[in-house]
């Protein structure tokens, strides 16, 4: 198996990986990707450059240019030079963009899938869910963006003497950084809205996929976006991440918590906003009248879409003690039935992990696990007779809290099961983690479900549905509590937090004044009465 340095992704390998060959490359060529390494701006000083190396077969893909601070400098004034003549189109244009990016990327999801697996090793059926999420927010934004920025009228000072409106303005440039578990979702559908709204974009992708964002940039510039816009700059994180967030007006940032907190502490020094979307310990809640078939297979996409690396995917179930014996039997018999492989078709249920130290962390957690007593129901074991990275998906029961597994995210195929007695220790279990990004209840009773789920600490919370539900619904916010981010994606925050609101008010008749010829006292007077007045008034309240 191959080493890699502390940054994953490919540059400290000790033997030289074989090329991938071009029949197992589906619809993608060397060429094209060779091609689209001439979106990224160069600025001259670039380091020797990076390699992706495809996880289904721990072969190589493609090498990208080695981005460096000046490689950044110069992407980030491009998109500003771009941004100030694309503020000024009419936004009713730049929603346009986003319906016919809609159109563009369903008609070539079969490119975008191939070359989504090839980076990550993911089943194909993961990677379809990106493309449907890239479809959903621009077909929102495009159709929505203008209900959300305004100009909106507000209730003015004086009724009928102050007219109020609020407009949003364009941060300028914004930052994003974004991790490799969803390279197509991650890296554009936050940039959709940033781009509506008039902004111009700086996008870091994570360095194990910088194809798939440079192929997403593409098409977007067939979609009718001004070239210079929206800029990538590719590269270490550790490198590139801070002379990015030195530059931008907002920075929108995706993937673990300890890396969020950097951005927030340099965000922090610049006085510039950020959002952060980062990491999940996820709970589930089976409880005794829900349909035990249906929570199985929810179970099953909850738990091991993506294999597992899946911010709001589930790790942890817990069970109504009188159906737990059922549910878990049936959770086991199904998961071992489950196919893995990474091959360019939707045959697999699960495929790979994405490199060898995601492996290492899931071999970890399940080995610490099993060594401190739990038992494996299911799985357990890493399968390189697949890929070099496969790892069964696999159920635990009886993770303690003196295992690691027990309160780290492992982003992996792996979830554990535990009895609960009453509903109130099933929702104080879920709430005992210090993430809150994603949650599900699985019930016959759809009321009580809704009550369940409004107790438990999460940005999202599914009732008898894993993650998609409140995933797919874009008109409403998506983020975490606790140490799951700030901020939020999607609806009106994930796009008005791109903006700087504006209150304007047009003052008419009168001052908000003594007028002439009336002391202060009487204006005081008459102002008090006026206030007791509004109180009663509906339609002004
Ligand atoms: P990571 O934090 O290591 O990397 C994410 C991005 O940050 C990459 O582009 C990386 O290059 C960059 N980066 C690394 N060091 C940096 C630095 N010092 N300054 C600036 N940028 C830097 O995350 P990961 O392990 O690759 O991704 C998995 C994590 O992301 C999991 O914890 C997962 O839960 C989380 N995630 C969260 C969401 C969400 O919406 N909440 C979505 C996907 C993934």
């Amino acid at each position: 198996m191959v080493t890699l340095t502390e940054d994953p992704g490919i540059a400290g390998m000790e033997t030289e990986p074989s090329l991938l060959p071009q029949e197992e490359m589906g619809s993608i060529s060397r060429e094209g990707l060779r091609q689209l390494t001439e979106l990224v701006p160069l600025a001259g000083n670039e380091g020797p450059p990076l390699q992706v190396i495809s996880p289904g077969t721990g072969a190589m893909l493609a090498e990208y240019p080695h981005g460096t601070p000046a490689t950044v400098s110069k992407a980030v004034r491009r998109a500003r030079r771009a941004q100030s003549e694309w503020a000024e189109t009419n936004l009713v244009e730049r929603e346009a963009v986003l319906m016919r990016y809609h159109d563009l990327i369903l008609a070539h999801r079969e490119e975008i899938l191939d070359l989504i697996q090839l980076e990550t090793g993911k089943a194909r059926k993961s990677a379809f869910e990106e493309v449907a999420d890239v479809a959903l927010v621009s077909r929102y934004y495009g159709l929505n963006a203008e209900r959300h920025l305004g100009p909106h009228q507000r209730k003015g000072a004086l009724p009928g003497l102050t007219s109020t409106w609020e407009h949003h303005r364009p941060k300028g440039v914004v930052g994003f950084i974004s991790p490799w578990n969803y390279p197509l979702s991650m890296a554009i559908t936050d940039a959709l809205p940033a781009l509506v709204a008039g902004n111009g974009a700086v996008l870091k992708p994570d360095q194990q996929t910088p194809f798939t964002a440079l192929w997403a940039l593409q098409l977007l510039h067939r979609a009718g976006l001004p070239y210079d816009l929206f800029q990538i700059v590719t590269g270490k994180g550790s490198e590139l991440g801070t002379p990015l967030i030195d530059q931008v007006d907002y920075v929108a940032f995706t993937g673990s918590t300890k890396t969020g907190r950097i951005v927030a502490r340099q965000a922090a020094e610049r006085l510039i906003g950020c959002s952060l979307e980062l990491g999940g310990k996820n709970p589930m809640i089976v409880l005794a009248d829900a349909d035990l078939e249906s929570a199985v297979e929810g179970a099953i996409r909850g738990c091991f879409a993506n294999a597992g690396q899946l911010c709001i995917s589930i790790e942890r179930l817990y069970i109504a003690e009188s159906v737990f014996e059922r549910f878990t039997q049936r959770l086991a018999a199904r998961v071992s039935r489950m196919t893995l492989g990474s091959q360019l078709d939707f045959e697999a249920d699960m495929g790979s992990l994405v490199s060898p130290a995601q492996l290492d962390k899931v071999e970890a957690h399940v080995l610490d696990a099993v060594t401190k007593g739990a038992k494996v129901l299911a799985g357990g074991r890493a399968r390189p007779d697949i890929g070099p990275y496969f790892f069964e998906p696999t159920v635990l029961q009886g993770v303690t809290e003196e295992m690691e597994i027990c309160s780290e995210e492992t982003f992996g195929p792996v979830v554990s099961v535990s009895p609960f007695d009453s509903v109130e220790e099933a929702i104080e279990r879920a709430n005992d983690s210090r993430y809150g990004l994603n949650a599900a209840v699985w019930t016959s009773d759809a009321e009580v479900g809704r009550e369940v789920a409004a107790r438990i600490e999460a940005g999202t919370v599914n009732v008898n549905e894993a993650y998609a539900a409140t995933w797919g619904s874009i008109d409403a916010p998506m983020g975490g509590f606790k140490e799951s981010g700030l901020g939020r994606r999607h609806g009106a925050e994930g796009l008005l937090k791109y903006t700087e609101a504006q209150t304007i008010s047009v003052q008419r008749g009168m001052p908000i004044a003594s007028p002439a010829g009336v002391g202060e006292k009487d204006f005081s007077e008459l102002m008090t009465g006026a206030l007791r007045l509004l109180r009663w008034i509906p339609g002004l309240r």
